[in-house]
């Protein structure tokens, strides 16, 4: 019987591993210069983290989380997202005492047993990024600034693609929310028998929950719900209109959408999310917040925090499309890089161990050199190059070091070289310059 990945799993294959690899490095880079710095965090936690942080009501702790014994019959979850693994890393190492900000970033695999689908994985990466420090606008203006500028960083070169949009909310504090939760309430409760069953079950548990509902009825009863923003404290609204200011300062467009709720108790006041063209029904791209509490909640001391974490996958997808369709940017460029530069072709015994040699030094230069050492023809060997797509081919031969000539062949001009030579090391020499000039 055939064995298949497990399902919402995926493989990456060189092309996606290059177009993923290529996003990291942007992103790292950005985020370096914001002094973030980068940690790795366990996959594994104890359960009890997630229920705690989370919330025990919410969509991700009820059915999505990934949950098991292991041997010691401890409860165990693969991490659904990185900020309660943070916040227990920041609390257990100490590290709240450290000077602020405390700035980190991690990248890596998250879990959460959903229906697979575009743009939904049960293991999806994400770059998830945390900065703990002040209640401050202005850090949240720079953090939504961040995130904007990492997503819109594969434009670098080209005309910017007006493909993000910027949604933001504020979810209000402990003071203004439980009035506007409980009107919410009453008024899911009013219009119960035309929300979903889901949303049902949410209204006692997790209203707000509700306002993130995608089913066509349900939206339509969300739209005329109480919207929060009238609730606001003065604190709250204070803070809010300041955030909005700074954006309108520095020029980041956004849209105020005053249903936007997250899906992770822990959230305070402010909170965005980042959808993107082209990524159908999943199109949030990146989300985050605020999160002041949860480090209290978790054990630790007062610490307002906020972050965000950016789904590569989407990402990926709204940059260079998928299966279906063609992205905005082409990934050709990037995955040139995955062809050999060069091809030795080694006929006879003399050219293996010399062409052995030839492709150590190569190698050394940094060139991504290949080579078969099976004993075939001249013409089959080309056709090999050819089918590897490798830049350039390098031909070698008893004759050819007879005579101290070799043949370098341009795969793609289809044009060839004499490479005139002393001995093998000058003969590397030339090649690698003739190679490095051509690539
Ligand atoms: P959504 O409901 O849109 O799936 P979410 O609110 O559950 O998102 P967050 O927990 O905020 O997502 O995660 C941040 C980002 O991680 C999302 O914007 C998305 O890009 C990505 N993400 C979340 N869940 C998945 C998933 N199952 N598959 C792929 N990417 C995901
Ligand atoms: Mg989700």
């Amino acid at each position: 019987m055939k064995i298949q990945a497990v399902r919402g799993f995926k493989d990456w294959l060189p092309e996606e591993f290059a177009k993923y690899e290529y996003l990291i490095e942007l992103a790292k880079n950005i985020l370096k210069t914001y002094n973030y710095k980068e940690i790795k965090i366990p996959i594994l936690e104890k359960t009890e983290l997630f229920v705690r942080s989370i919330g025990e009501f919410t969509d991700i702790v009820q059915k999505e989380t990934y949950t098991f014994q292991d041997r010691n019959k401890e409860f165990l979850t693969l991490r659904p997202e990185a900020t309660a693994g943070i916040c227990r890393m920041i609390i257990e190492r100490g590290l709240f005492v450290n000077p602020k900000p405390l700035k980190f970033f991690t990248v890596g695999p998250m879990f959460r047993h959903e229906r697979p689908q575009k743009g939904r994985l049960r293991e999806f990466f994400q770059i998830d990024v945390e900065l703990f420090s002040e209640l401050n606008p202005y850090i949240e203006a720079e953090i939504i600034s961040l995130a904007m500028e990492i997503l819109k960083a594969p434009f670098f070169q080209e005309k910017e693609q007006k493909i993000y949009t910027l949604e933001i909310n504020s979810l209000g504090c402990s003071e203004c929310r439980p009035k506007y939760r409980e009107d919410l309430l009453k008024f899911l409760e009013e219009n119960k028998e035309n929300l979903c069953d889901t949303c049902k079950e949410r209204i006692t548990r997790n209203p707000l929950r509700v306002l993130d509902c995608k089913i066509e009825t349900c939206k339509k009863v969300i739209s005329k719900s109480p919207i929060i923003t009238e609730y606001f404290c003065e604190d709250c609204n204070a803070h809010f209109k300041n955030l909005k200011e700074i954006l309108d300062f520095i020029g980041i467009r956004y849209v105020e959408n005053p249903r936007l709720v997250r899906g992770l108790d822990y959230y305070v006041r402010t909170i965005f999310e980042i959808k993107a063209k082209g990524l159908g029904a999943q199109d949030t791209v990146a989300a985050g917040g605020r999160y002041d509490y949860l480090l209290e909640e978790l054990g630790g001391p007062y610490l307002p925090a906020i972050g965000f974490a950016i789904g590569l996958e989407r990402w990926s997808i709204s940059i260079f499309g998928d299966e279906e369709k063609g992205g905005v940017l082409s990934s050709e460029k990037l995955l040139e890089k995955l062809n050999p530069d060069i091809f030795l072709i080694l006929l006879g015994k003399e050219s293996l161990i010399k062409g052995f040699q030839l492709a150590t030094f190569l190698r050394k230069k940094g060139l991504r050199c290949e080579v078969t050492y099976e004993e075939k023809s001249l013409k089959a060997q080309l056709k090999n190059a050819d089918k590897l797509s490798a830049k350039y081919s390098l031909i070698l031969g008893e004759e050819e070091f007879k005579k101290k000539s070799a043949v370098l062949r341009d795969m793609r001009k289809s044009i060839q070289d004499n490479i005139e030579f002393k001995d093998l090391e000058d003969l590397s020499v030339k090649v690698f310059e003739k190679v490095k000039n051509g690539v």
